[in-house]
């Protein structure tokens, strides 16, 4: 059989597979690494041109381990050569005449015994850009790939937004600020805090951070520690077991499911607290389900946090993107107990279309504050100067742009949730907040990850899988898309389900 994709440098025989390797260690296909300048049998072709190693090898001398390789190039004596992709085991043997004793290691596996920290050994990676990931590649090679995976509006950042913070570059504002922000965003954001939420803070409890997801990130580090639980209800934005884990302390995931329109009840809340109950998750309206709580349920579940002393991390990020005349009001607001136990975390990602721009901020109660100054202090610093001045344009500017973003998404959510609920095997809540929809697939008898990825094979339609936020009976669409590509969606979706529900 031959080693497809290599290359013959110097008009040499490409080595094959089968081919005998007798020069020495061969250490391959994942076997132990160590001992590779000691003596060994010799190893066939075949495992160095074996799929998972087609990667890189590196090639070193016998007595030269750890000394004279370098990660995706053959260093001989002094010399480097680049290589990599399917010229490598043909390099290996022509450029290196390798003998008794050298060793041909795959580059991505000799690795300088890189001890990963268990903390970040412990994560889960990221299925929503896997898939991601897979769709680019799909439309990269020319595939007509309808995209629902998006976790950001469509829209242009407004223009006004754009030009303060291009006119805070002109005029040089391009230096350290405070690493909390500058006080002309924190006092906007208290004055939106006061406007919105009737809720009063000090620019001093105002935290300015590179996006929402730092700003939780924060909170939860400056709050949480070994020992601690973390009360999560399912589907949760992935990012929040995660950032609990990497503060060493317990997600515990209460699961909801369509019945309550995803929405945890207080019962539930009450049974999930334990005496290490640090910190409870709320996040309304919601990524992934779109689901917003009203006032009186956000209470109830912030009563049970005052009386057992949980504090609420409330993220708000979606607060302006409602639809069906739905109402939020935060859990902060109901008394000065409520106010006491949370910390709002809120960003300009969303309403204002920055994602890019990582902008974020939270409120909290002040010594709160203060910790998670610290911790930003030590760490990122401040957030973007000119990004800043951009924010308090979104802030203080005009808000015309809103009401205009909320008709275009009302009217794709109307038109993808009547599609969804006729398709064979599934179900869909119709979600009134966020620009997300969470239809139920089990009528399909598939599980969320083959799910998405038969759509996607079979259709190009790239969806993510719902187990990526704790729930495989269902799948996320982001309708932050045109509604062209929303209506060929559906129709694809829907045949797709057709083929699965007779
Ligand atoms: N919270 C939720 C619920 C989100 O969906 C996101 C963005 N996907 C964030 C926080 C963070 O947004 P950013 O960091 O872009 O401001």
């Amino acid at each position: 059989m031959e080693a497809t994709g290599l290359a013959e440098p110097g008009g040499r025989r490409p080595p094959l597979q089968g081919d005998s390797l007798r020069c020495g260690v061969v250490i391959a296909g994942g076997a132990g690494l160590a001992g590779h300048c000691g003596e060994g049998a010799a190893a066939t072709l075949s495992a160095v041109v074996a799929p998972p190693l087609q990667g890189g090898f590196v090639a070193m001398r016998r007595g030269d381990c750890g000394g004279c390789w370098s990660g995706g190039a053959l260093r001989r004596g002094r010399r480097s050569h680049p290589f990599g992709g399917g010229g490598t085991a043909a390099t290996v043997l022509n450029l290196l005449d390798l003998g008794r004793g050298d060793s041909i290691l795959p580059a991505a596996q000799f690795i300088m015994n890189y001890k990963i920290s268990q903390r970040a050994a412990s994560l889960a990676p990221s299925l929503t850009l896997a898939i991601d990931s897979k769709a680019k590649a799909l439309k990269a090679a020319g595939e007509d790939v309808v995209g629902f995976g998006a976790g950001e509006p469509d829209f242009d950042t407004p223009q006004h937004i754009k030009d303060a913070a291009a006119k805070a570059l002109a005029d040089g504002f391009t230096k350290y600020t405070p690493s909390s922000g500058i006080p002309e965003l924190r006092e906007a954001i208290a004055a939106k805090f006061k406007k919105d939420n009737g809720l009063t803070y000090k620019p001093s409890q105002v935290i300015v951070s590179c996006g929402g997801k730092h700003s939780c990130y924060n909170v939860i580090l400056a709050t949480c520690e070994p020992g601690d639980e973390v009360i999560i209800p399912a589907p949760y934005w992935l990012s929040y077991p995660e950032m609990v884990k990497l503060a060493g302390a317990k997600p515990v995931v209460i699961n909801t499911s369509d019945k309550t329109e995803f929405k945890v009840t207080p019962e539930q809340l009450r049974a999930a607290i334990t005496p290490n109950t640090r910190l409870f998750v709320l996040n309304s309206p919601s990524n992934p389900t779109g689901s917003v709580y009203t006032p009186a349920e956000v209470k109830a579940l912030g009563d049970i946090c005052v009386e057992k002393g949980v504090l609420i991390m409330s993220d708000e990020i979606y607060e302006h993107l409602l639809y069906d005349g739905a109402k939020v009001q935060s859990v902060a607001s109901f008394s000065q107990a409520h106010y006491d136990h949370t910390i709002i975390v809120h960003g300009l990602a969303k309403a204002w279309s920055m994602t890019g721009w990582r902008l974020g901020f939270l409120a909290a109660p002040e010594p709160i504050a203060k910790a998670i100054d610290a911790v930003q202090s030590h760490s990122t610093s401040n957030p973007t100067s000119f990004a800043q001045k951009g924010g308090v344009a979104a802030l203080t500017g005009p808000q015309d742009h809103l009401p205009i973003w909320l008709a275009e998404f009302d009217k794709r959510r109307r038109y993808a949730h009547g599609k969804l609920s006729a398709m064979p095997g599934v179900t869909c809540v119709n979600a009134k907040g966020a620009f997300y929809l969470f239809p139920n697939i089990s009528g399909t008898g598939l599980k969320s990850a083959e799910f998405c990825a038969r759509l996607l094979e079979t259709e190009k339609v790239a969806a993510v899988p719902g187990i990526a936020f704790g729930a495989d009976d269902y799948i996320r669409l982001s309708y932050a898309t045109g509604m062209k590509n929303i209506e060929k969606g559906m129709e694809r979706i829907d045949r797709f389900c057709r083929t699965l529900v007779k």
